[in-house]
């Protein structure tokens, strides 16, 4: 790593351009094909200016590798430059711009998230070649060609030469500790990497294509071929074009073209297209999310102008957005900053917040024109929905307007149609609104029973971050509480002014409850008497919402809950003392009869908890056995 005092000079600018850069040798070529390409884009508008006499044809950009020579050929068709311009521009101003490049960044190559990327243009090249050439013709009238060599020493030479055609041709003479960028394989992986949407036509060599036989040809004929030019490049994607100039299949086709080992196909897309306050192009694809997805993989990837940057969209994008997928282009967004100098940006602010607003708007109007479609999909992009819900405030605010809360029963309502189909019946005594959920639908089979035979509407609301969400919601919408279907028994979930009637006294109740709890284990279990309807179970056991909520969100990576770990499994043993049983208990005289009631009893409530393991489910089917012997 460079220290601190390296004064830079063209004497040792070189060594220091391949030691800063060094695993980023590669984008030497994005570079000087993205010079090459602003040089013919340049061409084709002084054409359209009519600056320029005589039709200027096709041009395109032709790279060639010559593995023996090791050579490296960048040829463009572009304006090319004079003797004073390679003067000017390359001698001058690409060497300053190196410069200044090295000078800024010496000290902070552990900063290098972005940085890297762009910003070194013509200078790259000699982090992988040993001598630079460059042949070049202006488009100006009489303008005579030059040859410009350089070894990377602060020596160069300009000479006349005699070349025909308009445009640059770059010539890297690959040095040995870079041998690989000789292979063909490699420049092909490049050019797919960086330069798969670039404006002008990239050629690299050439490939056979097979003719379709003309009619009434010959069966067994060998199907004619020809030789085409082999262009790397899509030069006009889709999310340069105009939204209604595009179908679905059109959106579907790009997709595939951007991941072709993708096989699924996206759910939807979002066409980005902003001029102010900032540019921005682009389109953002909703992927299926499942439970082996790779969020490495398959990124959306990061375009300035067509060149691609980078697959790392951190603090460009929200963080709930990162799992789309797609292309964002814009030119407004800075790259040779930190990540921190980047989140604290203006314009990348403004950026995430309108990919997070045009987000919103595509989700209301896809709930809004087919909401059948829209539920069809909940499932899968609920996930990113309720990520969204709880980091970013503005989404939050226009969620109310599409995001779902599907019953155990698959009927999907928004948040004011559940509260609307659950008032009254589900407010209890305080006025609270009491809103009932499952998270599994099988485990948790007798508790949503229970649940509906009160005629009580259940959700199942089953994703990770759910105990987050729910929270959220809770401490932003009045007299809402959610509670789930296990956290205690139904009557006390939505506590009604109903007088319960018991069956025991006071005193019968006061000489149980020590009874029970000489059985159960007190670490674990609090002993909860309540008087219940005679045909609910007699042991119930439940887990309290509060405790269940914080252990799963310290789970799930909650802040606030610093110095609260490893929450204790807590459960309470709810006895339902007008169950005949609980009855049968009180009043059995031998200790050893009652205790193998209690333990039977709390065993199969256990089980109906899925929380009936080892010894004691062992010890459990032999005290079954027995007893129906
Ligand atoms: P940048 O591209 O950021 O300006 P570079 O160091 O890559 O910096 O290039 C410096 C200048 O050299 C360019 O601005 C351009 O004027 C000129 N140049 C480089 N490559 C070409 C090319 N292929 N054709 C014409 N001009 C070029």
């Amino acid at each position: 790593m460079a220290t601190g005092n390296i004064k830079v000079t063209a004497e040792n600018i070189f060594p220091i351009i391949k030691k800063f850069l060094y695993s980023d040798h590669e984008i030497f070529l994005r570079e000087l094909i993205s010079n090459a390409t602003d040089a013919t884009l340049k061409l084709k508008h002084l054409s359209t200016l009519g600056e320029i006499k005589g039709d200027i044809g096709n041009p395109m950009i032709e790279i060639k590798v010559d593995k023996e020579k090791k050579e490296i050929r960048i040829i463009d068709q572009g304006i090319g430059m004079t003797g004073e311009e390679v003067e000017k521009y390359i001698n001058q101003v690409a060497f300053s711009g190196a410069e200044e490049f090295v000078e800024k960044y010496k000290d902070k190559v552990e900063d290098s998230g972005i940085i890297g990327h762009f910003g070194l243009g013509f200078y790259s090249s000699f982090m992988v070649a040993e001598k630079v050439e460059i042949y070049t013709k202006s488009y100006k009238e009489d303008a005579k060609a030059v040859r410009w060599e350089c070894d990377g020493s602060p020596e160069y030479t300009l000479e006349e030469i005699d070349k025909k055609e308009r445009g640059t041709e770059i010539v890297l003479h690959i040095d040995d500790d870079s041998t690989e960028f000789l292979e063909e394989s490699k420049i092909t992986e490049l050019l797919k990497k960086y330069n798969k949407f670039m404006p002008i036509p990239i050629k690299f060599g050439t490939r056979e294509e097979v003719l379709p036989k003309e009619d009434g040809a010959d069966e067994k004929e060998e199907p004619k071929k020809i030789t085409v030019d082999n262009i790397i490049n899509n030069p006009n994607p889709a999310w340069t074009k105009n939204p209604s100039d595009l179908k679905d299949e059109d959106y579907k086709a790009f997709y595939r073209e951007l991941y072709p080992m993708q096989f699924d196909e996206p759910l939807f897309h979002i066409h980005l297209n902003v001029d102010y306050p900032f540019n921005l192009t682009g389109i953002l694809y909703f992927p299926k999310i499942s439970k082996n997805i790779d969020p490495q993989k398959d990124r959306i990837q990061l375009y300035q102008n067509q060149v691609f940057v980078t697959d790392n969209v951190e603090g460009i994008v929200p963080d709930f957005l990162q799992m789309l997928r797609g292309v964002i282009d814009s030119p407004d967004i800075p790259l040779n900053v930190s990540r921190s100098y980047l989140q604290a940006d203006g314009a990348v602010k403004k950026i995430s917040s309108y990919i997070t607003r045009k987000v919103a708007d595509k989700l209301i109007s896809l709930f809004k024109n087919d909401r059948k479609a829209f539920e069809e999909k909940w499932d899968d992009i609920k996930i990113i929905i309720e990520y969204g819900m709880l980091s970013e405030d503005k989404f939050f605010e226009k969620s109310d307007k599409f995001a779902l809360y599907p019953t155990v029963d698959k009927e999907y309502l928004t948040f004011s149609e559940l509260e609307k189909k659950i008032k009254p019946a589900q407010t209890d005594k305080d006025g609270n609104l009491v809103i009932l959920y499952a998270s599994d639908v099988k485990s948790q089979h007798s508790y949503i029973e229970a649940a509906k035979e009160k005629g009580y509407e259940v959700l199942l609301l089953d994703s990770p971050i759910v105990s987050h969400l729910l929270q959220k919601l809770e401490t932003t919408k009045e007299k809402i509480q959610f509670a789930r279907v296990d956290a205690d028994h139904i009557d006390n979930l939505i506590k009604k002014d109903e007088e319960k009637i018991s069956k025991l006294s006071e005193e019968e109740k006061e000489k149980l409850k020590p009874i029970i709890e000489e059985v159960i284990p007190a670490e674990t279990y609090t002993v909860q008497l309540e008087a219940m309807d005679s045909n609910a179970n007699p042991f119930i056991i439940t887990q309290p919402e509060f405790m269940r909520r914080m252990k799963e969100m310290q789970a799930t990576g909650g802040g606030g809950f610093m110095g609260m770990n490893n929450f204790p499994e807590m459960y309470n043993l709810v006895v339902n003392t007008n169950n005949d049983l609980v009855v049968e208990i009180l009043n059995t005289k031998t200790k050893k009869k009652q205790n193998r009631l209690i333990k039977q009893a709390f065993d199969l409530a256990k089980l109906s908890q899925n929380l009936l393991h080892g010894e004691d489910l062992t010890n459990f089917i032999k005290r079954s056995f027995e007893m129906i012997k």
